[in-house]
């Protein structure tokens, strides 16, 4: 219930002087947030003051935690259709309580300061809840990449990331970018080639960035891993009783009515996940130019090939198409999976969010007063930092063999086979019947890298899960799974700093 509404806290006190709650448009469409909510980075913030309240740590030590450390900014020119074009990126840096840092590098129009300092600060948090040795940070570059061709796409990053690699920005020991909104292994591979180009002699250069294309260094299930580790994140929220009861739901995940907002690369593999192996019905998908709405289960392979072949969902052979795709985030559902921007989920529509549980695939897509008052009516949101922490999950694995020079699985495949061999052979001796093929051809494979790789995803994502779901429970002043996770995160950076002195 609502732990937190008898307590005023610092945080809650100046977050309730800053929203006008009672006057909520009501007109039926979704606006992007209204100007009296706080930006990104204030909406963090707020987030990281109700948490930090709750925590016994000196001022001093949560501001040097809640601050970005440096943000630089670089304009740089590129002459490309017969003329100069000055384009602006940036990265910042949160915190170096460990080193590298870790964040993706973002294109697009919607790129600023702001942002880039947010999404920075969640990734400090995010690596500390998934025990990913890295600091935080992000980039963005301020871009349409559909306004340019491929080759000269290519020209612009490679330009950014020659700024970035000479000052270090780009490094396998001092920082890791890898892809985000707007990136893919495309760009991470002309970034490791730039790198590459600068540091002729460096041995670890392949470590400079991750989410590279698997012939480049990359490795096996980086594309998949932000949507894989959504599915396991629900996957975990449904062994918890007591979890899903707070979301005032029943059963397992098999027939739950999933909205997804945006199905791109993180969308698309948790919707694919969720519908082909748990039994989740896509009821809906929103995308830019609408929504595709079909009560029966959308097939996110067919919708997801017809997006990229038609640029939209309007059209599509099944279900039913509604032009006012924001409406449709607000349909009745039992799981809403905000999959592409920050802020979507505001002090406009937040009420009329009808759904039991959201899990936040994007980074930020619910703002901190929308946060209250979907917690106020019940709604239970596993967050950001926690839900869509497979991808720098996996990125790690990636960076580790790059800097090991080895796939995983290659020197053990064989010999876990061989095992196995011997193993069933003794059985069938000492049984006298032989065992089924099919489970001989099961029982037999050892792991290869991606199977590795999974199973040290679904274990981050459990274990992580468990660490804040036993705070939620066991401490009455906190009232959400989001405030867990920050408590949970900041006691692990906190500690980090003070092993230093600090
Ligand atoms: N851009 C992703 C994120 O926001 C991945 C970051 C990484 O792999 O470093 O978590």
């Amino acid at each position: 219930m609502l732990l937190l509404d008898n307590l005023k806290t610092k945080a809650m006190v100046r977050y309730e002087s800053r929203f006008d709650l009672g006057n909520l448009p009501t007109d039926g469409k979704i606006n992007m947030p209204r100007t009296t909510e706080p930006s990104f980075r204030q909406s963090v913030d707020m987030m990281f003051e109700k948490a930090v309240s709750l925590m016994d740590l000196s001022s001093g030590l949560q501001e040097k935690i809640r601050v970005c450390n440096s943000t630089y900014t670089v304009r740089f020119g590129v002459k490309l259709r017969g003329d100069i074009h000055t384009f602006t990126g940036y990265r910042a840096v949160h915190s170096e309580h460990k080193e590298p840092v870790k964040g993706g590098i973002r294109f697009a129009t919607s790129v600023n300061q702001d942002e880039v300092e947010a999404l920075a600060a969640l990734m400090s948090y995010k690596c500390a809840l998934v025990e990913t040795p890295f600091g935080g940070s992000k980039g963005g570059l301020h871009i349409d990449p559909n306004a340019w061709e491929p080759d000269e796409m290519e020209r612009i990053t490679r330009r950014f990331a020659y700024e970035l690699i000479k000052r270090d920005l780009i490094h396998p020991s001092q920082n890791v970018p890898a892809p985000d909104m707007g990136t893919g292994e495309r760009e991470m591979a002309w970034i490791a080639d730039q790198f590459r180009r600068m540091n002729t002699t460096e041995l670890n250069s392949e470590a400079c960035v991750t989410g590279k294309p698997l012939n480049k260094g990359g490795i096996a299930g980086r594309v998949e891993a932000t949507g894989r580790g959504v599915q396991y994140a629900l996957q975990e929220f449904f062994r918890h009783s007591d979890d899903i009861k707070a979301a005032n739901m029943k059963g397992t995940l098999d027939g739950k009515r999933v909205v997804v907002q945006g199905l791109g690369n993180v969308g698309y593999h948790a919707a694919k996940f969720l519908s082909e192996e748990d039994g989740c019905l896509i009821t809906a998908v929103v995308e830019r130019d609408g929504a595709v709405v079909d009560d029966k289960g959308l097939d996110i392979e067919e919708l997801s090939h017809y997006i990229r072949t038609h640029g939209g969902v309007n059209g599509f052979f099944s279900g039913e198409y509604v032009e006012n795709g924001a409406a449709v985030l607000e349909k009745d559902c039992d799981i809403l999976i905000p999959a592409a921007m920050e802020g979507v989920i505001n002090l406009s529509n937040a009420e009329r969010i009808s759904t039991k549980l959201i899990i936040e695939a994007a980074n930020g897509p619910v703002t901190a007063g929308a946060d209250e008052i979907l917690r106020k009516a019940g709604v239970v949101i596993i967050p950001d930092m926690y839900a869509n922490a497979g991808g720098v999950t996996v990125s790690y694995f990636e960076w580790v063999k790059n800097l090991s020079h080895i796939r995983f699985g290659r020197m053990q495949r064989r010999k876990e086979e061989a095992n196995n061999i011997l193993l069933i052979k003794e059985l069938e001796r000492l049984v006298g019947k032989p065992v089924s093929d099919d489970f001989k051809s099961k029982f037999f494979q050892g792991a290869g890298e991606l199977e590795l790789v999974r199973s040290g995803l679904e274990d981050t994502m459990r274990g992580a899960y468990q660490s804040m779901q036993q705070v939620w429970h066991s401490r009455n002043d906190v009232d959400s799974l989001r405030t867990a996770a920050y408590l949970v995160s900041l006691g692990r950076i906190a500690d980090s700093y003070k092993a230093l002195g600090l």
